[in-house]
């Protein structure tokens, strides 16, 4: 049965699209079978996966309204090596249109159900914001990975998003865990960085990914070619990394970290409370 993950921040452009179409392709490539799902209207990861998002239909946006199954609107990416269920601006309608909708937060979850077994992996990649969508994808995961650049605003974002999945947990998906803080666009030579990532290290112990991906051009010019870093330039530094973090994750995966009601510890339960 597949894991399911959300890559969501609700700050904008840290890299969540990157890591989540760059985590898929990693999978893909160590043979698992993975199902990406779009739930930005920017339809970002649907292109960087080699989709084309104009007009396509049925999208992820039909399946969120209950027009659409999972198995109708998901399309194979050869370019990539996984199955995408793509978005496009269509989709920013759905927030609007779910709210009177009923199990409006559960929407995604109901929908994969049936495709559950058919993936080892389901990744989704939500939008810069705590809505509607964002809530679909936190209610449809078991974990959350956040992508974060080492800076000063992103750990007060963190406490954000650290409550959303708190709150979320406590109200709407009591299987819902942080599973890890990937640091992104890392640069070495930047000393605010590496007291940042230190920060991290000491604040939330092994909810740190050992993966860290550097900033690397290859990883930005990947989307341009409809294709994720690690097959557009596997040779990269960026490309090598991801599939270090996608290497990990599967590790994660068959031996979970303790969690708190195991082995206590300041750092994990703070994420779980
Ligand atoms: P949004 O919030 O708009 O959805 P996002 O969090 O999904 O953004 P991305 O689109 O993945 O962020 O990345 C933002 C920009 O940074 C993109 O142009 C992307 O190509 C670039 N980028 C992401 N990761 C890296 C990296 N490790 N090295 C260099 N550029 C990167
Ligand atoms: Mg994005």
């Amino acid at each position: 049965m597949a894991s399911v993950f959300c890559v969501a921040n609700q700050k904008g452009g840290v890299g969540k699209t990157t890591t989540c179409v760059n985590l898929a392709a990693g999978l893909a490539q160590v043979g698992k079978r993975v199902l990406l799902v779009d739930l930005d209207p920017q339809g970002n990861a649907t292109m960087g996966s080699g989709v084309d998002k104009r007009g396509l239909q049925p999208s992820v946006y039909q399946v969120l309204l209950g027009m659409s199954s999972v198995a109708e609107a998901r399309r194979h990416s050869d370019n990539a090596g996984y199955d995408v269920l793509g978005a496009n601006r269509e989709l920013a309608g759905a927030e609007v249109e779910l709210v009177d909708q009923e199990r409006r937060e559960h929407r995604l979850k109901d929908a994969l159900h049936a495709v559950r077994h058919d993936y080892d992996f389901v990744l989704i990649d939500s939008p810069p914001a705590l809505g509607l969508l964002t809530l679909n994808g936190l209610c449809a995961a078991q974990g959350v990975i956040v992508p974060m650049q080492c800076e000063y605003f992103a750990l007060e974002g963190l406490t954000d998003l650290v409550n959303t999945v708190r709150q979320v947990h406590a109200r709407l998906n009591p299987d819902l865990t942080l599973i890890g803080l990937l640091r992104v666009m890392f640069d070495p030579r930047i000393t605010l960085q590496q007291q940042v990532s230190e920060q991290l290290k000491t604040h939330f112990g092994s909810k740190v990914f050992n993966a860290v991906i550097p900033r690397n051009v290859r990883l930005a010019e990947a989307p341009s070619y409809g294709q994720p870093g690690v097959v557009f330039d596997r040779s990269s530094r960026g490309a090598q990394a991801y599939v270090e973090f996608a290497q990990e994750m599967v590790q994660r995966v068959s031996a979970p970290i303790p969690t708190p009601a195991s082995a206590p510890s300041p750092a994990t339960a703070e994420i779980r409370r």
